[in-house]
């Protein structure tokens, strides 16, 4: 799969990608992590594996990501591990929707900025609808570890 035309990107967004994605933050797994998941996007190989700990409030204090693939589903990766931190699983799930309705044009960036941190830098990929998928990815994939883990704790 091609890489994204850079070129076509604002060099700033461009540059807040790149450096998510070659110095990306919290890489790595947790020790016993009380929720886990694992996306796979076949478009373009991305893997993503999710690792978060929750403290005994339920909110996230430990988010990391090991996986591989381009550069905007590992940026994505890198930034979420980021923001993620001190929400708890509702707050984090809202962040997901709201990236998602961003993504897809449902809503517009500049309403929402200033709770997107580094996510504003992939706002350029929505011109590239098949690489949506891959800034998704991350996000797809922490949908699933709650689900996982509501069921999980539910019927603990
Ligand atoms: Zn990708």
């Amino acid at each position: 799969m091609q890489e994204i035309p850079f070129d076509e990107l604002d060099d700033l967004y461009q540059e807040v990608i790149l450096d998510h994605y070659r110095n990306p933050r919290n890489k790595g797994e947790l020790e016993s992590p009380d929720l886990q998941s694992r996306g796979f996007n076949p478009f373009c190989g991305d893997e993503v594996i999710l690792n978060l700990k929750l403290d005994t409030q339920g909110i996230i204090r430990e988010a990391a990501f090991t996986g591989q693939g381009c550069s905007i589903s590992q940026a994505a990766s890198s930034i979420l591990t980021e923001l993620v931190k001190g929400n708890n699983l509702e707050e984090a799930g809202a962040l997901s929707d709201l990236f998602r309705g961003l993504m897809r044009g449902e809503i517009p960036f500049d309403e929402e900025l200033e709770r997107m941190g580094d996510l504003e830098a992939l706002q350029g990929v929505r011109q590239f609808p098949i690489r949506i998928k891959c800034a998704l990815l991350a996000w797809a994939t922490l949908d699933d570890a709650v689900v996982e883990y509501r069921t999980r704790t539910s019927q603990a």
